[in-house]
């Protein structure tokens, strides 16, 4: 019996190694992506519900790796902003994310905003305020066509440095969202301090908002809280022709999903975004 249970504890250790060394690797390649062009960034529409028109787009990180294919951000940004990585890798796709904006504005998208998702590494970081405007300098890119895009454990640990820097960001004329709205510890009294302009409905209501009382009274309480506040809505993950007319029937303001739009890469955006002036 003894022989057995050492048989099996050396299994698991030796699993668990595997896994370590599994992620040793991965950091390892993670760390040297940036410096071989392996990481790009895709954009994903968002829509204006009222006639569908393009009023911007969500930064989404991808990773082109040599041996593994596309790795999704689910499977590196955990890694990165374990490893520290993502201070590193969040502000090239910021800068990335500028540029192409700033590209699109001189193509004549104008009226077109980019959002930029940080984790709270990186809204913590002391750096964060001088490499926004870096990134905004470097290509003459008007502030108002950024926007950040932060989670609620982001600004709620730490509330008074939290609402500080948001404070700072606003003054320099960016736009602020809040994520994943309605997953996390969201309270009333903690959201009508921050300096936001919009929440972003998650896709859990969205994806049963056609079906579930429940989701349905819980995104139209969303929606007049963030009103009341004077915040905007944009609802995420919308799949379907039905979800939208729902959503358009109780005033969110503006919409994203696979329905108007996937990820798409630079040049497929480019043909989005010309369809869309053609209109
Ligand atoms: P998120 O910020 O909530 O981004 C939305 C995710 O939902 C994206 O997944 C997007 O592709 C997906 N999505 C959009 N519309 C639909 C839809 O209609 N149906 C379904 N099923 N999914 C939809 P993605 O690109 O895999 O990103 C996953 C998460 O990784 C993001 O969630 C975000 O938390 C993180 N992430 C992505 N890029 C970055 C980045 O540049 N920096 C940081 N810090 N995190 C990032
Ligand atoms: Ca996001
Ligand atoms: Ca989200
Ligand atoms: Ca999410």
């Amino acid at each position: 019996a003894m022989e057995q249970k050492d048989a099996s504890i050396c299994f698991y250790s030796s699993d668990i190694k595997e896994g370590l060394h599994e992620r040793a690797r991965l950091e390892s390649d993670l760390s040297k992506a940036i410096a071989n062009n392996e990481i790009e960034v895709h954009y994903q529409p968002q829509v204006s519900s009222k006639d569908g028109s393009i009023i911007g787009a969500e930064a989404l990180a991808r990773w082109r790796h040599p041996v593994r294919g596309l790795v999704g951000p689910d499977t590196f940004i955990p890694v990165a902003e374990s490893s520290g990585l993502i201070l590193e890798i969040g502000n090239w796709i910021m800068k990335q994310a500028c540029f192409q904006a700033k590209r699109w504005q001189l193509q004549g998208h104008t009226n077109f905003r980019i959002a930029v998702n940080l984790s709270s590494k990186q809204f913590t970081n002391p750096d964060l305020f001088d490499e926004v405007i870096d990134a905004l300098t470097e290509v003459e890119l008007d502030p108002h066509y950024l926007e950040l895009e932060l989670t609620e454990s982001c600004v709620i640990e730490e509330l008074d440095t939290a609402l500080l820097t948001m404070k700072k960001l606003k003054d320099l004329g960016i736009a602020l969202s809040i994520d994943d709205f309605g997953t996390g510890y969201s309270s009333l009294s903690y959201l009508k301090q921050f300096p936001m302009d919009r929440l972003k409905i998650d896709r859990s209501f969205i994806s049963e908002i056609t079906s579930d009382k429940e989701s349905q009274d819980i995104t139209k309480a969303i929606i007049s809280m963030a009103h009341s506040l004077n915040m905007g809505v944009i609802a995420e993950g919308i799949e379907s022709v039905e979800q939208h007319s729902f959503l358009n029937d109780i005033a969110v303001e503006e919409l994203q999903g696979y329905y108007f739009g996937k990820p798409a890469t630079v040049s497929d955006m480019d043909k989005m975004l010309t369809a869309n002036k053609n209109k």
